[in-house]
Parts: C-alpha cells; structure tokens; sequence
C-alpha cells in the first residue's frame, strides 16, 4: 500500500475515456481509486486524441498512462496499460488514437469479436498450436495461500474454455515453473501467470495470441484478491484475450468506449458476454460465457 499505491491508483484516474470501461470494472469490486491527485490529465488525452501526429502532445499523454516493461534477452520493452488490461506499445497507442479520430462513426454490431492480425489473418492459435503450456510464478506472489487462489482461479477458467468446444483442440497444460523466464528459444511454456505486486491499474492483464513471446505473462494484481467479481470470471475474461478476443464493448454502447477496428465481429452484440466490462448497462460479476460467448469461440477455433 502507502504511497506506491496512491500514485497507481492516481494513474487511474488520469486516464481518459479511453479505460472509462476499465475503472468501471476495476473500481467496480473495490474502494480504492478515491479522490486520486491526477497525473495525466483528461486533456493530455484530449490533445492527443485530437493530434495523433503531435509527438509532445502524445508524449505528455504516454508519460500518465500506467507502464509495464519486459525483458526481451536484455531489450527493455515498454508497454502502456489501455484499456485496463490490454499492453500497447507507443506505436500501438498512437495507431489507437489514429482509429479512434477515424472512426468515430457508429461502431458495429458483433459479439465476442476477434482480434485480427495487422496483415488481416485471424489472431487465433493455429490448430497444431492449441496446446498452451503455462507455469505459474508462485515466488513472485505475497503468499503460498495466494498463488494456490489464483492457480484454482486459473484452473477453473482454463477447464472452462477448453470446455466449450472440446473439438477445437484448445488445451491448457500446467509446465514446470521456469523461474518467470522465457528464453526466445521456445523452450519454455507459453506463457507463464506471475503477480503483480503493483499492479493496481488492473485486476489482471494478459496477451493475445500473435503477442511476441516476451509479452506473453498473465499478470494479477493485488486488487485480484479483494474484488466481489468473480476471480475465475477475470481469468475466463483473460484468457479470452490469450485466445484472441476483444473487448466485447468494443462495439461502444453508450457509458463505454471503442478502442480500434483491428477485430471482425463473430456473433451479434450480447452485453453479458464474458468480454464485457462493467460499462454501459454491461458486463457481469460472474464473468460466465454467454451462449454466444460458446457459439462465437467455436466459431474462431472450430475450423
Ligand atoms: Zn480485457
């Protein structure tokens, strides 16, 4: 807690409209983002909402956004906390803001939507690698008690998509710890479940599918462990992004947000989707698939 902990929860508030979506969910299972001295201010995300090409104005507004870093073989990336729980790079954000000036029409209808790869492809997991190894950092969370939550957490909601459409070949198999290292070998798991003792910008953050293999961490925070949401429901919520889905809101009902048109629509709109945020009317604490949510996953993967 203490001061550490007021600045992030501070970083929250300075965040625009952009994550309005994600305090709602963040702020939603706990008490903590009150009255936060603002970083970045909503006008640093207005002026650079409004300029993409404004390199200070962007700079001013990156420099509020909460950071992550990873260590790629000794290469310092950084990635900005959007959205809640998605990490973009700079360029990454300012291409957002580019769709957001871009597309400011009425966003379409579609359910459960798709992460779709620069080049046009679907971000899915191809069919020979649906097998996603993961290890769970237990050293790097506050308590043994804690890890066994979060991996029961993990479990649940791993067993629950694999569920969903036992055909499609979407299985996820527990690695030997690897200490949080993934060498670019490939020889570790796929991605690896860590805790993030200053992650308080999220619940829990994740990957998508066609994220290099430095970025593939699922990271929880501490507010992980104190939300009234459901934890397997966030875990459900993540590895739906692991497997490649936006933001259900994405289709921006009002009191929510559209992020980018970098996704395909895979079923009609349905605000409990277990992709949706608590915003617009939208979203649930149990975070439980819809029968879209199952339709639309065997739809992307059933192939
Ligand atoms: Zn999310």
């Amino acid at each position: 807690m203490g001061a550490n902990r007021v600045s992030q929860v501070a970083l929250k508030h300075g965040l625009p409209a952009a994550v309005v979506g994600a305090l709602l969910f963040a702020a939603a299972g706990n008490g903590s983002a009150q009255n936060p001295p603002q970083k970045a201010s909503k006008a640093d995300l207005t002026a650079a909402d409004q300029n993409p090409i404004d390199t200070a104005a962007l700079n001013k507004m990156l420099a509020g956004l909460p950071q992550v870093t990873f260590d790629d073989e000794g290469t310092e990336r950084r990635y900005y906390v959007w959205e809640g729980d998605m990490l973009l790079g700079r360029d990454e954000v300012q291409a957002m803001l580019f769709a957001h000036r871009s597309l400011q029409a009425p966003a379409r209808q579609g359910e459960l939507l798709l992460q779709v790869r620069p080049d046009g492809r679907p971000g899915v997991w191809a069919r020979p690698k649906r097998t996603l190894t993961y290890s769970i950092d237990c050293r790097t969370f506050e308590s043994a008690d804690n890890c066994r939550i979060a991996e029961q957490a993990f479990t649940k909601a791993a067993r629950d998509w694999e569920n969903v459409c036992p055909t499609c070949g979407v299985h996820f198999r527990k690695a030997p710890a690897t200490a949080g290292y993934r060498p670019k070998d490939g020889s570790g798991p796929t991605f690896v479940v860590r805790y993030d003792p200053e992650g308080y910008d999220y619940l829990a953050i994740a990957f998508f599918a066609n994220d290099p293999a430095f970025k593939r961490y699922l990271g929880v925070g501490p507010d992980f462990f104190t939300t009234d949401i459901s934890r397997d429901g966030i875990l459900r919520h993540e590895l739906g992004h692991v497997l490649g889905y936006r933001h259900e809101h994405n289709r921006a009902p009002a009191g929510c947000y559209f992020e980018d048109n970098q996704w395909r629509a895979l079923t009609p709109y349905d605000p409990k989707s277990v992709m949706h945020y608590l915003c617009g009317a939208g979203g649930t604490m149990q975070m439980v698939f819809t029968a879209s949510d199952r339709a639309g996953h065997r739809t992307a993967y059933g192939a």
